[in-house]
């Protein structure tokens, strides 16, 4: 029986057959779910887990197709095949998605936000809040070592990523990797990637981020998953930065142990991001924009957002960033929420970013965003500089990246065909030691949950 906030897919019937071009296929599918809802029909759990699958990708198709015509009734139907999504994959019950919604519109919080979007005006004390943000830090993750042993220290997480492949159908027009971009192309089979991880773990380094394009021929749930599993056998924590997926994706790949998913949006400026991705499946803005609603329904414990600074106006991107962060801790309040704001610094060919984010409003940004969220990871990549690292790391951040190489296979084999360029190159021991130096304790893996 259809609860009370889910309405019935027989219901649509008529609004299917109006606005759909494959209505009958439609039709079928929301007779299957009802009557397995109605328990005139059993379906295994596989059978299941393909239903809810087909219902997720008709959902999406709805908002793609729809989206410049879009009525009540369709956000009614896109509601109720959310809910009848997640309750034939037996998930725990949610209000349907409404990432877009959030985003848009003035959250429960607003008044935090605007404080903290305060600190970004030119005239605004940089000296002052980086003070407030320094102490907000401390009173939540511990202050630094009061000598150089690092003892005692604040926890930095290193970590570093691991690229298994720079095949990709997109076309994001600041990427060095995209589809029209004539590069010869590496993708890492499963025991070239064990090779990477392998050496990472020599470093002493435990948790990895798995990155790749998006080409969906070669990066199957069954890659990343036989990954994850062979890695994880190796005492690796690996979290993953790969290509929006399903939720049943996402599910393999967390019952495979891994941690996380961090999925920027690159900018949440709708009609930028349709300039900047013109084609291929990353067009799709709501389907990256729920991309972390679906790993948090998968039960990943890490949500990692972002945007890619120099796309859009940063002021708007950071306000929309903390609405969509405080609608999935909502969603998801057990989960740790990260945030990263990298910033492009050498784009490819003629790329030019319209909005230079230049080094004092880069810390505003950082600053902004400790004020705002004090319990999240704010991580902070070898995009930047030495200098840049040892001025924020301080201040806000608790996770770095170190010793890291943008191209596959560059960690065993050497390869230099980099995404884009990295800016300190030091070892991760070089790293570590630093660190110590600054009053914190290096830290080489994630504590369990709950810790
Ligand atoms: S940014 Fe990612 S999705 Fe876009 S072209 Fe580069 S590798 Fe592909």
């Amino acid at each position: 029986m259809p609860t009370k906030t889910q309405p019935s897919l027989r219901t649509f019937a008529d609004w299917i057959r109006a606005t759909d071009a494959h209505a009958e296929r439609r039709l079928a599918l929301a007779r299957q779910s009802e009557q397995i809802f109605d328990g005139e029909e059993i379906a295994s759990e596989i059978e299941r887990v393909a239903l809810a699958d087909r219902l997720e990708r008709w959902r999406y198709q709805l908002l793609n197709e729809r989206r410049d015509e879009w009525t009540a009734e369709d956000q009614r139907l896109a509601d109720a095949l959310d809910l009848a999504a997640g309750r034939i994959a037996r998930r725990p019950a949610r209000p349907p998605r409404h990432a877009r919604r959030a985003v848009q519109n003035a959250s429960r919080a607003e008044a935090t936000w605007e404080a903290a979007l305060a600190w970004l005006e030119p005239d605004a004390d940089l000296a002052e809040l980086s003070a407030r943000a320094a102490d907000v830090t401390a009173a939540e993750f511990g202050p630094l070592a009061p000598d150089d042993s690092g003892v005692g220290g604040r926890r930095m997480l290193l970590y570093a990523p691991i690229y298994l492949s720079s095949y990709c159908v997109n076309h994001c027009v600041y990427c060095g990797f995209n589809y029209a971009k004539g590069i010869q192309r590496r993708h890492l089979g499963v025991e070239e990637a064990v090779g990477e991880a392998k050496v990472l773990l020599c470093w002493g380094l435990k948790h990895q981020l798995f990155l790749a394009g998006e080409f969906p021929r070669l990066h199957t749930t069954e890659y990343f998953v036989e990954i994850i599993r062979r890695l994880v056998a190796l005492g690796v924590r690996p979290a993953v930065e790969i290509a929006p997926r399903a939720t049943s994706s996402y599910a393999a790949m967390a019952a495979a142990g891994a941690c996380g998913v961090t999925l920027y949006q690159e900018t949440y400026d709708e009609r930028r991001y349709a300039r900047y991705h013109p084609r291929g499946p990353k067009a799709s803005y709501d389907w990256r924009l729920e991309g972390l609603d679906r790993a948090g329904d998968a039960g990943m414990e890490r949500l990692g957002l972002g945007v890619l600074l120099g796309l859009a106006d940063p002021r708007a991107d950071l306000l929309a960033l903390m609405r969509h962060a405080d609608y999935l801790h909502g969603r998801f309040p057990d989960r740790t929420l990260a945030f990263s704001l990298p910033r492009i610094n050498e784009p490819p060919g003629s790329f030019r970013p319209p909005f230079v984010v230049d080094d004092e409003t880069f810390v505003r940004l950082y600053c902004a965003l400790r004020l705002a969220f004090p319990k999240a990871q704010l991580v902070l990549s070898t995009r930047e500089s030495v200098a840049m690292r040892s001025r924020l790391a301080p201040i806000c951040i608790t996770q770095l990246s170190a010793g890291s190489c943008t191209a596959p296979g560059g960690y065993a084999q050497g390869t230099t065909d980099a995404q884009f360029p990295i800016h300190d190159r030091r070892s991760v021991a070089e790293v570590a030691d630093w660190l110590r130096r600054a009053g914190f304790a290096p830290a080489w893996d994630i504590p369990p949950r709950g810790e």
